[in-house]
């Protein structure tokens, strides 16, 4: 975890009621993370931390742009991107995390923020992705049609097939029986 040791926020030493920190995330943090949605991408963080009586609250807020696969012709697209999010931490024995609030070790007191920056940033992109009207990769398009189109006719046998019609039975008895 060495080189994402910059995302971590020392609670502990935190001196006033509250403080901040700013990060820009890029390509290089995206591949230590290795979140699936996002690979590519430049976001700025603010991240302000709040003591509270018994915990601290984290207010994290995401802008920027991402490099995501379109949905439809699986190229790269740019997305621009904004997102707040909140989290909540607490001091005590040993990590953990029930999703509503994070616990880590109070004889250091240190979170390591790396995580929950990607997950910000991974939950503002929106569930379907796709270029503007026209701006898809053309070649890659008429590939998928292509592919489509032979799913179509190879990869969906016709479903009546198993069942046999018991009039097609008759049929092919009579045919049967001509040959005889
Ligand atoms: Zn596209």
């Amino acid at each position: 975890m060495g080189r994402l040791d910059k995302y971590n926020v020392d609670l502990k030493g935190l001196k006033e009621t509250s403080g901040s920190y700013q990060w820009t995330v890029d390509q290089e943090f995206f591949a230590i993370v290795e979140g699936e949605e996002v690979q590519k991408g430049k976001v700025n963080v603010d991240l302000t931390v709040i003591k509270a009586s018994g915990l601290y609250k984290l207010v994290f807020s995401v802008a920027g742009t991402v490099i995501v696969t379109c949905d439809r012709c699986l190229d790269d697209m740019s997305l621009d991107i904004e997102n707040t999010g909140e989290l909540k931490v607490k001091l005590g024995p040993d990590f953990a995390d029930d999703g509503d609030v994070v616990v880590v070790p109070e004889d250091k007191g240190i979170v390591n923020v790396a995580w929950y920056i990607y997950e910000f940033i991974a939950l503002a992109i929106p569930i379907k992705h796709v270029h503007a009207p026209g701006k898809c990769n053309k070649g890659m398009m008429e590939k998928l049609d292509e592919h489509t189109a032979q799913e179509g006719e190879d990869g969906e046998p016709m479903e009546n097939t198993g069942a046999t019609d018991p009039r097609w039975d008759e049929l092919k008895n009579m045919i049967e029986n001509d040959n005889e």
